[in-house]
């Protein structure tokens, strides 16, 4: 008998013997750090002279790991793979599939503290959002493993059979499929996507985010240790351009599931729907995209909880999540009190590495994206924004941005429209509900938003007209829990897969129905 899911609790920090068990376990994978990895694929390893080197973002030259990076022909093998080994996992049962999550989630949780340091290094995530990031993972496995179970009793699924005639409905599983992650949630969103579809009976090629294939290796070890056999995960880093693009395209390439930009994702929803020579089915594409969230401030909002969400929400792993706040659109009323709270909160936050102390905010995570991100501050400044905190960087030894925040900025303009993905918050203001509503529904994005308020018509307003996949009231707009709060996108921000939700497995299943004749 499975227990009832629950969420994995988040290490707490302000005691002292988590704060000691977190540095030496950063101290500990210090120790392992610079290694070689191959690929996995079919079970073996595959070493390539050509690597992607993973390092981390506060500190560049500390090289992470060297990890094998694949091409056309690997990528070729890694499809055959799948495709050879979608024969008979297939056919292997739920509860020995779910069972597999569940073994590979206590190993992660007996490796917290090291899982946590992994990804401080890699992606230069502050302790506390490295440890969401991992507790969300092991969410994932524990949540899916139950529902795969959930459909598997067939429960909700009956239909009606006759006297001379015995009807039966049940899911089968797609194929073998690609599954294409990115940085930002190294863990979580890497380890959701991949077991996802295998829980489900469907086999997988990996392809993690260039910036993130060493976190992605050590799921392959849990993976390996609690059981999974190889060749129905095949890890497989490579440029995304090179390998995505073969991989997304190919004619036995059954779904493709990804996270990641709008540039990316639009690329990926048009490739796949051709169809190849070959191919025997129409592609089933999860596309998870971009971000451009509002907060919404009431005139009669309790002010100290909206700056707090909005700093939170805004700066938090330095505004790099699709969900982070990135514009905030307030009542005249109170704008000014709100804005100088925000300032006021922001000026605390430190900023730092945070593989050597436990910062509010660490680097950003590549030069591209450093350059990208102080590009929009000037734009903000052109587009006649009122830069009032922030707008500077260092990039010396790592990417470091101060938290940044603009007052007064044009509601169409490019800060409060494109996604910035970095800590860049724009705020402006409306005479009244139905404009405040207006101008956070005005951009091509639907991912999350927040409503701050304690009037009760404007927050049932806010329900039936804020068109966004994630609508939150009185908090913040990031922090999605699996179980809680299933997480998706409208619009442009994707296909609104929910994922952490009851049906999200039901994208890497299609129905079967069986009508015997007696
Ligand atoms: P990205 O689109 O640059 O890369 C995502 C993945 O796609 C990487 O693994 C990359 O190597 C791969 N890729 C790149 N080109 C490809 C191609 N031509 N074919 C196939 N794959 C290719 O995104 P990123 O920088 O890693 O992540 C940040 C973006 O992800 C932001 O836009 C953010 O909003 C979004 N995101 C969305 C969600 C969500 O649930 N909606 C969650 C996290 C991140």
């Amino acid at each position: 008998m499975v227990v009832p899911f629950t969420h994995e609790p988040f290490t707490d920090f302000s005691l002292e013997e988590n704060q000691k068990a977190q540095k030496e376990a950063l101290h500990q994978v210090e120790q392992m750090l610079g290694k070689e990895y191959p690929l996995l694929i079919n079970g073996e390893e595959i070493y390539t002279d050509d690597k992607i080197v993973s390092t981390n973002p506060g500190n560049k030259e500390e090289v992470i790991g060297k990890v094998s990076k694949a091409n056309k022909e690997l990528a070729e093998k890694a499809i055959q793979s799948a495709n050879e080994h979608f024969d008979w996992w297939r056919k292997s049962t739920a509860e020995m599939r779910a069972d597999i999550l569940f073994r590979t989630a206590a190993i992660v949780r007996r490796r917290r503290f090291e899982f946590n340091a992994w990804i401080i290094k890699e992606a230069g995530k502050p302790w506390k959002e490295a440890d969401a990031d991992i507790a969300e993972g092991i969410d994932f496995l524990e949540y899916y493993g139950r529902q795969m179970l959930e459909i598997d009793s067939g429960k909700g699924l009956d239909i009606v059979s006759r006297p001379i005639e015995n009807n039966r409905f049940s899911y089968i599983p797609l194929g073998a499929g690609v599954v294409i992650s990115p940085w930002n949630f190294l863990f979580a969103i890497m380890a959701g996507t991949a077991v996802s579809p295998i829980v489900t009976g469907n086999t997988v090629i990996l392809k993690p985010a260039s910036n993130t294939p060493v976190i992605a290796y050590k799921l392959m070890e849990a993976l390996k240790e609690a059981g999974l056999p190889g060749g129905i995960i095949n890890y497989l880093p490579g440029p995304g351009g090179e390998v995505g693009d073969y991989l997304v395209e190919h004619p036995k390439t059954r779904f493709v599931s990804f996270t990641g930009s709008r540039e990316v994702g639009t690329r990926i929803f048009e490739r796949a729907a051709v169809v190849q020579e070959g191919q025997e089915w129409l592609k089933r594409v999860v596309a998870e995209m971009g971000g451009k969230d509002t907060i919404i401030v009431d005139d009669n909002a309790d002010l100290e909880l909206a700056a707090e969400s909005i700093v939170n929400s805004a700066f938090g792993f330095s505004g790099q999540k699709c969900s982070a706040c990135s514009r905030v659109v307030a009542h005249e009323d109170v704008y000014d009190q709100l804005l100088d709270r925000c300032v006021e909160l922001t000026k605390e936050l430190d900023v730092g590495d945070p593989s050597e102390q436990n910062y509010y905010m660490g680097a950003v995570i590549d030069q591209a994206s450093y350059d990208k991100i102080l590009n929009y501050v000037e734009i903000g400044k052109e587009e006649g924004a009122r830069l009032v905190h922030g707008g500077t960087g260092d990039d010396k030894n790592g990417f470091f941005i101060q938290p940044t925040i603009f007052a007064d900025a044009d509601p169409k303009s490019r800060i409060m429209q494109e996604e910035i993905f970095g800590p860049v918050v724009a705020f402006t203001k409306a005479k009244d509900f139905d404009e405040m509503l207006d101008i956070a529904n005005n951009t091509e994005y639907g991912l999350t938003g927040a409503i701050i308020s304690n009037n009760r018509t404007h927050i049932e307003m806010a329900k039936e007209d804020f068109h966004v996949g994630n609508l939150y009231i009185n908090r913040g707009c990031t922090a999605a829990i699996v179980g809680y709060h299933p997480f998706g996108g409208f619009k442009m921000s994707g296909t609104d897969s929910k994922a952490g939700g009851p049906d999200y497995l039901n994208n890497f299943l299609q129905g079967k129905t069986i009508s015997e004749m007696y």
